[in-house]
Parts: C-alpha cells; structure tokens; sequence
C-alpha cells in the first residue's frame, strides 16, 4: 500500500525523484523531499500541497552525514515514522580515464556512494527498531555492465548493487524485515548529463539519450510499484529502459 506511507526521497529537486515525489504523493503517500536546491525544493512541495498532496522537504548534502540524519528526524517530527527511504541522489560526470578528470571521480564517489552509505546508516537504526522498512536505491544499467567513459559512474552503480543485495540477506539473517529494492535504469530524460564536464562525453550521451531516453515518469512508476507490494514481500531488482534499445 502506498497510500499514508512517509516516503523520504534524495535527489528531489529534479528528475527522477521529482517525477517519483509527484507520483506518490499523488496516490496518497507523505513525502519528504531531499537535495542541494531548496528552490526547487520549494516550488515541488508546494505543487504537491496544491493537489492536496502532503510534502515537506529540507536541504541536504548527502556527502554530510548530518543532513541525512537530519531528514530522518524531520520525516519523524512532521509525519511521525519513516516507512521508505528512497536514496536516489546522484551524479554521472563521465569520461575517459585518459582525461585524467580526477576531482570527478572523487566527487562521484562522495555522492554515490558515500551519499548512500550516510543515507542507509541515518534510517537503519530507526528501521532495525520498528523491525520494519524499505530502503530503494538507483543503480543504473552502468551497474550492470561496462561501458567505457563510465569506469567511475559504473564502479559506483555496481557498489549499490552489492551493497544493497548484502542488506538485503543480513536482514533476512537478523530478521529486521527490511524490503530492499534496486533500480537500474537506462537511459532517462532528466539533467543528469549536466553533470558531465567533458565536452566530447556529453555530446556523444546527448546522442544516445536524444535515441533511447525516456521519461523519468517511468521510473517513478516502478518505485511505485515496489513499495505497493504486501509487506511481507521484496521485489529486489529491476532493469528500466525503452523498448528500442539494443546495448
Ligand atoms: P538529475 O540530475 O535530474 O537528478 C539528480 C538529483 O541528485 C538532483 O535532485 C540533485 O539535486 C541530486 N544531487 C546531486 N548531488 C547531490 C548531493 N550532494 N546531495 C543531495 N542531492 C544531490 O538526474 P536523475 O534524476 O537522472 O538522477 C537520479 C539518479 O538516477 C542518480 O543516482 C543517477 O545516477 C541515476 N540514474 C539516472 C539515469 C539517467 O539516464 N538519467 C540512468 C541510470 C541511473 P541538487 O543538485 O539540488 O542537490
């Protein structure tokens, strides 16, 4: 059931977890929105609460453990409990290797995977308590293979998908009840490319999303769908992409 769920979301401010913040708050869900752009923030809690929606939001830095922890207390304060923690904030500022783009790859890591380390250590232990809760990530299709450009995009998808398929099993050991669902799409209409500060890199995937890309609205949907699933049942993994897209 999504309906009356509170429903933490980072990377609020844009794409995919706008499209999925918009999703369910329409069907009933309490969200609390996350990310850098209180702005923007602003202007999608407020269209929600329009639409008879509820959504707070708070400024957060995934990289600083106490913004993550900080959202966790909001969600409690304002709604009560968390029921899911979408962690979604994330970065992709591909390059080649030889491109020698070192402060990217570090700031990719600090996002993607520290931002999701900080994000699951904040709502463990109030999951662990209630011996109830639903940690969502997005990997990507980069996290199940290789592509070149993308050695630390990937390595940073790839990390999700082994780090949630463990927190998926020591749960299962220590009888937490916590669902894990992993998402990874493929290539998605948002600003992700934006973050991609190589010229030659972005205009080649500007090409291959003006072909294959496809609304965020589409991954949103099978968030919904996850969290829609009794609560006795994980639905663990999916791959999301356009029906034309043959890599
Ligand atoms: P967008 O660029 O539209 O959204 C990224 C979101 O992450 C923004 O809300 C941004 O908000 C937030 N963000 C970035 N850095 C931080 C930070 N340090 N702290 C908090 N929030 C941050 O792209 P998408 O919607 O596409 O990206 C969402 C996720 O989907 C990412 O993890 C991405 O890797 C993944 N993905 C996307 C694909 C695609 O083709 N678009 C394909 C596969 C996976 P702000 O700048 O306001 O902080």
């Amino acid at each position: 059931m999504i309906t009356d769920k509170i429903v933490i979301i980072t990377g609020a401010s844009s794409g995919i977890g706008e499209a999925t913040a918009r999703l369910l708050a329409g069907q009933g869900a309490r969200v609390v929105l996350g990310a850098r752009r209180t702005d923007s923030l602003a202007r999608i809690a407020g269209e929600i609460r329009q639409r008879g929606g509820q959504a707070v939001y708070q400024t957060l830095d995934v990289t600083r453990p106490e913004d993550n922890v900080r959202i966790v207390e909001l969600a409690n304060e304002i709604f009560g409990r968390v029921d899911v923690i979408f962690l979604n904030a994330g970065l992709m500022p591909n390059s080649p290797l030889s491109a020698l783009r070192i402060d990217d790859w570090h700031r990719t890591v600090d996002v993607n995977i520290t931002g999701v380390l900080n994000g699951v250590a904040a709502v463990l232990p109030v999951f662990i308590a209630r011996k109830s809760g639903h940690v969502i990530t997005t990997s990507s299709v980069a996290g199940l293979k290789a592509y070149p450009k993308s050695a630390v995009y990937g390595g940073t998808k790839w990390f999700v998908r082994e780090f949630m398929e463990v927190l998926r099993m020591e749960s299962a050991m220590e009888g937490t009840n916590i669902r894990t669902t992993t998402i990874y799409p493929a290539a998605i209409n948002t600003e992700l490319l934006t973050t991609i500060s190589e010229p030659q890199t972005r205009e080649q995937m500007q090409g291959i999303y003006d072909r294959y890309g496809i609304s965020p609205d589409r991954i949103a949907r099978v968030v919904a769908f996850a969290i829609d699933q009794p609560e006795d049942t994980t639905v663990n993994e999916f791959t999301v992409g356009p029906a034309n897209q043959p890599w």
